[in-house]
């Protein structure tokens, strides 16, 4: 099971995809989540994608990919779920050879559903723990009463003026990824504008249907 979690910051791919992968023991690859633990250890990618991630921008392919090739080789190419990757159309091309020459198809890109109004409110209420890199929301999922409150934090590109550069980035670069993976039909629509809960059942019926048409084929 390959899959693409796809969709405008703030559309929950980070908060379904965990929950998925935690169910049907799946690895769970973030690239942003990757980019930030590399900016949290000072590695030179960390380093050097900091500025992009802070102001809202794409961090360059070419450090981007060397994480998602290597967390995909981890997974010995199967049994993952990719968040935030590809997010431009070369990264979508690139992926699909990577895969292609490992005899390792994609079988599904899970586009999660949100209108653009709801962003702004989920982003700028997102809170993140910095130890665990669990994600909450101040109203929708507040942190557990056990948790210490200095390790839940705002991530900076979650405030304002980076929120509005990041739906830019997502409007102009990455929307177009999407018409590309529909001339695979590998496109499967889950709408996400509810509750956890119910986006997640939503998603374990579209993880059915998937493994539904692996039978007939
Ligand atoms: P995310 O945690 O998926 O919201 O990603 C946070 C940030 O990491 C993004 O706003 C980008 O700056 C960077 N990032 C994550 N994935 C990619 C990608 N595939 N290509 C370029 N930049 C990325």
């Amino acid at each position: 099971m390959r899959i693409v979690f796809f969709g405008p910051p703030g559309a929950g791919k980070g908060t379904q995809a965990k929950l998925l992968a935690e169910r049907h023991d799946l690895a769970h690859i973030s690239t942003g989540r990757l980019l930030r633990k590399a900016i949290r250890a000072k590695t030179p990618t960390g380093l050097e994608a900091k500025a992009y991630i802070d102001g809202g921008q794409l961090v360059p392919g070419c450090l981007v990919r060397a994480l998602a090739e290597e967390a995909v080789a981890e997974a010995y190419f199967d049994r993952f779920i990719l968040d935030g990757y590809p997010r431009t159309v070369e990264q979508a091309r690139w992926l699909m050879t990577f895969l292609e020459a490992y005899k390792a198809p994609l079988d599904a890109v899970v586009n999660l559903q949100v209108p653009a109004e709801a962003l702004v409110v989920r982003l700028s209420g997102r809170r993140v723990n910095k130890a665990t890199g669990e994600n909450y929301h101040v109203e929708h999922n507040p942190p557990p009463a056990d948790v210490d409150p200095a390790l839940i934090v705002q991530r900076p590109d979650d405030r304002p003026a980076a929120i509005r550069r990041r739906l830019q980035v997502y409007r102009d670069e990455t929307c177009p990824v999407l018409s590309y993976f529909q001339r695979f039909n590998l496109v499967r629509d889950v709408d996400s504008n509810a509750p956890i809960s119910k986006v997640a059942s939503r998603m374990e019926a579209m993880l059915a249907s998937i493994s539904q048409s692996w039978a007939l084929a």
